[in-house]
């Protein structure tokens, strides 16, 4: 069975989109500050090690609950250049990888979870006021379109569940008109699209504002116990703190325990030129908000201030060995078959141009949503596992590794999601045979009516079934 993506495109025009494209995420093409890098001893209470949204928010918050606490920052590249400098800036309020996911794995505790993650959402979106920060933050709501007939009664009993507002074929293509689109759910309240790298940028400041000192060119490369206190080494410098939170997301951990339990997945972006009003007006998109189709593998899509439209998803794809390695990110085939689903999305723009093409990697575990822990007698706390959702969550970890680091039970911490672990992956081949075969099976149920086969059955009965 084919879906809507496998309809033919000219090859002539997917060349010509791409072919003046730029390598690189276009949402680091702006002014960045500079941060020094550590060359003598340092001594401080919380050193936080990544400089990731997870990291700057668990800087900010906690220079914020205790001022006089000495909080130090190191990122081992620049702030913001991995994951979060090149994202869709989608700020979802789910904290469990969407509904579905959460329900499935917590659901004695899913109301708990969608009224927290809703209440991060607003104080991300109240701390970015009360901060000044400039993120072109917009709540614009999330809608979710169905392009196969199956789609539409999965939207449709959304809807009933409270998610959001079912529009049919008419509704949905009068807010963006492409004619792949057969019905969607649009939900107001629960996602907000920002530039993910002045997010980055602008917390980065908020930290230096609140007296976090920020070191940048300061790979951690070990973490020593060191009595009452805990040492951290770099190439420049060794650091001496108290506590230490991990917000290294898919880079290697610095605790050896932590290493099988994720695994990065490459997900890979265009954006396009700034539409003018013409091309703008041609699909009618005037309401802003985020877009995402609702198959297995989906695409997420979303326009900038600028009016370029972001768009990515669809190919996730992991490497046998499970490193990160930047040569896997320039990857034309995955490129021309975005670009091919871009015009099969919106053919009446079929004059547009990509300027940049991108790729970042995923940190995976097997829950799809991110775990904590407490490691060295309770001093390291760490989190990881966000699985491609982490804008908005990461704020909710930050908090969360806060909360475990003062040791008090919390309503966050008292969660059977922050307590429970996910099972670590398997080694080589295990994990890529694994992985391979979820793929496999994923885009077979794409192609099947949503129908899932034995092996996704299996690992929906283990609880390790994936669902987008
Ligand atoms: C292409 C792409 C699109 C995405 N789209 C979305 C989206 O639209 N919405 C959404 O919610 N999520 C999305 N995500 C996921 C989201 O970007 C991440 O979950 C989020 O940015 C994670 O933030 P982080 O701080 O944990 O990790 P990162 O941003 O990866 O930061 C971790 C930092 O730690 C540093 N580090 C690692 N090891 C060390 C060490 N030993 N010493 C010092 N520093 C170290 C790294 O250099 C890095 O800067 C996307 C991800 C990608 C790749």
């Amino acid at each position: 069975m084919q879906t809507v993506f496998d309809a033919p495109v000219d090859p002539r025009l997917i060349e010509r989109s791409l072919a003046a494209s730029t390598f690189g995420s276009m949402w680091l093409d702006v002014p960045r500050p500079a941060y020094p890098q550590p060359t003598a001893p340092v001594t401080c209470d919380l050193l936080v090690v990544g400089g990731g949204y997870t990291g700057l928010w668990t800087a900010l918050h906690a220079a914020e609950r205790n001022p006089d606490r000495r909080i130090v920052l190191i990122e081992a590249n620049r702030i913001g250049w991995a994951a979060s400098g090149r994202n869709g800036g989608f700020v979802d309020a789910s904290l469990t990888h969407g509904a579905e996911n959460g329900k499935s794995r917590w659901p004695n505790e899913i109301d708990t979870l969608d009224k927290m993650g809703i209440e991060n959402l607003d104080g991300m979106q109240s701390d970015i006021e009360r901060l000044g920060l400039d993120t072109e933050w917009q709540r614009t709501g999330m809608l979710s379109v169905a392009t196969e007939p199956h789609q539409v009664d999965w939207l449709r009993d959304a809807a009933d569940g409270g998610e959001g507002l079912f529009f049919d074929t008419q509704q949905v293509r009068a807010e963006a008109n492409s004619p792949t689109y057969l019905a969607g759910l649009f939900s107001a309240d629960s996602c907000a699209i920002v530039h993910p790298a002045k997010l980055a940028f602008e917390l980065g400041r908020a930290c230096t504002e609140a007296g976090v000192q920020i070191y940048e060119g300061a790979n951690a490369t070990r973490l020593e116990d060191d009595g009452p206190g805990l040492l951290v080494h770099t190439a420049t410098a060794t650091i001496a703190a108290r506590q230490v939170v991990l917000a290294t997301n898919v880079y290697k951990s610095l605790l050896r325990r932590n290493r099988l339990h994720t695994v990065p997945v490459y997900d890979y972006v265009l954006a396009t030129e700034p539409l003018s009003d013409a091309q703008l007006d041609r699909i009618g998109w005037r309401n802003r908000q985020g877009i995402g189709d609702c198959a297995n593998q989906f695409h997420y899509y979303r326009l900038t201030m600028d009016n370029r439209i972001v768009w990515g998803g669809y190919d996730a794809v992991y490497h046998f060995g499970g490193k990160v390695d930047p040569a896997y990110e320039d990857r034309p085939d995955t490129y021309k078959r975005l670009a091919a689903h871009f015009f099969i999305t919106f053919p009446q723009l079929d004059d547009i141009r990509f300027s940049h093409r991108w790729a970042g990697a995923i940190d995976t575990n097997t829950r799809f949503c991110a775990h904590w822990g407490l490691a060295l007698d309770d001093r390291v706390a760490y989190v990881n596992g966000f699985t491609g959702l982490g804008v908005g969550a990461a704020r909710f970890a930050a908090d969360v590794c806060l909360d475990l680091l003062e040791g008090s039970p919390t309503p966050r911490t008292e969660l059977q999601m922050v307590r429970e672990r996910p099972l670590p992956f398997p080694p080589e081949p295990a994990a890529s045979i694994g992985i391979q075969a979820t793929r496999w099976s994923l885009d077979r149920a794409d192609h099947s009516a949503g129908r899932r086969n034995i092996f996704l059955r299996t690992l929906d009965a283990l609880g390790l079934g994936f669902d987008s």
